[in-house]
């Protein structure tokens, strides 16, 4: 009999009664993921998915990579099923496990019942198949504290389960089950991090991204549409809107004192994306600022910031060290594309000496020196959806 994949569902097998619906999330996310490996069979019982292949040439080894990157899964293992009888237990087990038992030394097996009519009780399973498998494989201990390998065989419904290795699952919520936001998403280090962490949390992320052409290349931009396109691998399918963004720039760095210039620039890229946020029903702005990390993120800086948002700006980096943030990045491949050298429009007439502790009133008397209003209407008109990268999709 076949091999099957267990998910084990995380901090959301302790909700409620909405428990059903972030269970149908995270089932939609997996089948959305697995679409095209082949056709599996899906069935739920005890925070448990069972996921079946229906064909022996589905790809379990890419099912478990994409799978272990799917957010609302604790816990993750491939299991061989079998007959619910102990005889069947024990061949299937000693014919499964026979490559990771042949090479650890010590090992215990754990039981669980979830079919009570079983006739053996879990103690007994244990006993007795650690017997079968120290008769089969000579070279192995028990080691009930700290064994290199658990056997774990599961008396289910309609079979029983074995399985020696629990793989780490991504953790959170199911993408989807909190709502939307919208990532302001540059070619850097941190924002694919923040947008990668609010994900985790069940958020569905929408990326806006400002382009200042010709300041900033066509290639800048599509290194950001790479970095989206990589993290959907978390975040499931992400909407990528681009803002012309250059009208704007030149008409701060033409009437705007000039240690204003990214302060004002930052509560207009701020006043946009919530323009965007309401035709997209996105509930809150996501940034990947880290406080003191630049002029522009102190804490009076971010203050002058958040003086123009009307929702909420969910800043996931803000107590991280930058080693901190490279660390995720490289966990999600996302650092060796935003270390290539491209231009962003952040750093075009960037001031060569921004206000690091502006006052709101001075900004707000800085950006008064033009009225933006038109420009800002002119940008939203023209901002257009690029494309929806989709981690369904199957990349080369
Ligand atoms: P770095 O890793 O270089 O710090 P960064 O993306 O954090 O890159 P910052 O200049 O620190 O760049 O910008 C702060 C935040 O502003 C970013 O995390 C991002 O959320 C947003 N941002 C910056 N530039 C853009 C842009 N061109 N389009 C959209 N959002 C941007
Ligand atoms: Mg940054």
């Amino acid at each position: 009999m076949q091999e099957i994949i267990l998910v084990k569902y995380g901090e959301m097998a302790l909700k409620g009664l909405n428990k059903k619906t972030f269970e149908d999330v995270l089932l939609k996310n997996i089948k959305r993921r697995l679409k095209s490996l082949g056709s599996f069979d899906y069935a739920k019982a005890q925070s448990t998915i069972y996921i079946k292949p229906l064909s022996d040439d589905a790809d379990m080894d890419t099912a478990m990579e994409r799978l272990g990157k799917v957010f609302g899964i604790a816990a993750l293992c491939r299991a061989a099923a079998c007959e619910k009888s102990f005889e069947a237990i024990c061949e299937r087990s000693v014919d499964y496990l026979e490559e990771v038992l042949s090479y650890v030394k010590t090992f215990k097996v754990t039981a669980k019942r979830a079919d009570k009519s079983f006739p053996m009780k879990s103690p007994e399973i244990c006993a007795q198949l650690g017997g079968v498998l120290l008769e089969k494989f000579p070279s192995l201990t028990v080691d009930v504290k700290e064994p290199e390998v658990t056997v774990t065989v599961e008396i289910r419904d309609t079979h029983a389960y074995i399985h020696a290795e629990n793989l780490k699952g991504a953790g959170g919520l199911p993408v989807g089950t909190s709502g939307k936001a919208m990532l302001l998403l540059s070619g850097g280090i941190d924002s694919p991090v923040a947008g990668y962490m609010m994900a985790k949390r069940g958020v569905h992320i929408t990326a806006i991204h400002y382009v200042s052409p010709p300041y900033t290349s066509d290639r800048a931009r599509l290194k950001v549409e790479e970095l989206c396109q990589k993290i959907t691998d978390y975040c499931g399918s992400i909407a990528f809107f681009c803002v012309p963004f250059t009208e704007i720039q030149e008409a701060i760095r033409n009437n705007c004192p000039e240690e204003y210039f990214t302060i004002i620039m930052r509560r207009l890229m701020m006043e946009i994306a919530q323009r965007i946020c309401e035709k997209e029903q996105c509930m809150a702005l996501i940034t990947g600022e880290s406080v003191g990390q630049v002029a522009s993120q102190t804490m009076n800086a971010l203050m002058c910031t958040d003086a123009v948002c009307r929702i909420p700006v969910f800043r996931p980096l803000i107590g991280m060290d930058k080693t901190e943030i490279i660390e995720i990045a490289r966990k999600i491949d996302t650092f060796e594309t935003s270390i290539q050298p491209y231009e962003d429009c952040c750093t075009v007439f960037t001031p060569r000496h921004p206000k690091v502790r502006p006052k709101l009133e001075d900004v707000e008397t800085a950006q008064s020196c033009f009225d933006f209003s038109e420009l800002i209407d002119e940008a939203v008109r023209k901002t257009c959806l690029l494309y929806t990268s989709d981690a369904a999709d199957d990349r080369i």
